[in-house]
């Protein structure tokens, strides 16, 4: 509890930081314009030069970490008349479950739980082992060790027209496996 608590710390602050960033863009743009107004800058030197800019600071910021949290839509409250209706005990031996490889962010009601565990080198994703599946999923039967607060997602997904998992679902074909195949955030964090 408190590394969780001391880790939301860190994120309320580096959305405070966000926020603050944000306003210092907004009080720039202000300024931009009242140059441009009085015709000390020109509107296209300043278009192309923003233009590079942009790329530069797309490229940079790509490698940066990133908060990602996951909807706010209560996972309770959904209506299971519109969740996919797939025979999952049927398929997972030709599936294998690999549908729990995948990587998303939890909610803040899933965190809240404190049940389902996210990943500590990339807030807030869902924490997986090493054999690429969720931490929840059991090994032995690729069943949800957590099914009753397994995150809104989990309830909502449909497999049946993902490529990563079903080559042809109609047919019961399953997708090879590196189709799956999701990049270790703790082993790729130094
Ligand atoms: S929480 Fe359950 S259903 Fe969701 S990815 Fe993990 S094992 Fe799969």
């Amino acid at each position: 509890m408190d590394l969780t608590e001391s880790s939301r710390f860190l994120h309320q602050m580096g959305m405070q930081t966000k926020l603050d960033v944000s306003d210092a863009n907004a009080r720039l743009h202000g300024l931009i314009e009242e140059l441009i107004a009085s015709g000390v800058v020109s509107m296209r030197k300043l278009e192309e030069r923003t233009a590079k800019a942009r790329v530069e600071e797309r490229e940079r910021t790509a490698k940066q970490a990133v908060v990602t949290i996951g909807s706010t839509v209560d996972k309770y409250a959904l209506d299971s008349a519109t969740l996919p209706q797939i025979d999952c005990a049927a398929l997972i031996p030709l599936c294998k479950g690999r549908c729990c490889k995948l990587v998303f962010p939890l909610s803040f009601q899933d965190l809240d739980e404190g049940v389902v565990r996210w990943e500590y080198g990339a807030p807030y994703q869902i924490r997986h082992g090493d054999d690429g599946y969720c931490v929840h999923s059991k090994p032995e039967a690729r069943g949800c060790g957590v099914y009753a607060q397994r995150p809104h997602i989990c309830r909502t997904y449909d497999c049946r027209k993902d490529a990563r998992i079903w080559t042809d679902f109609d047919n019961r074909i399953p997708a090879p496996d590196e189709a799956t195949t999701v990049v270790q955030i703790r082993k790729r964090s130094p």
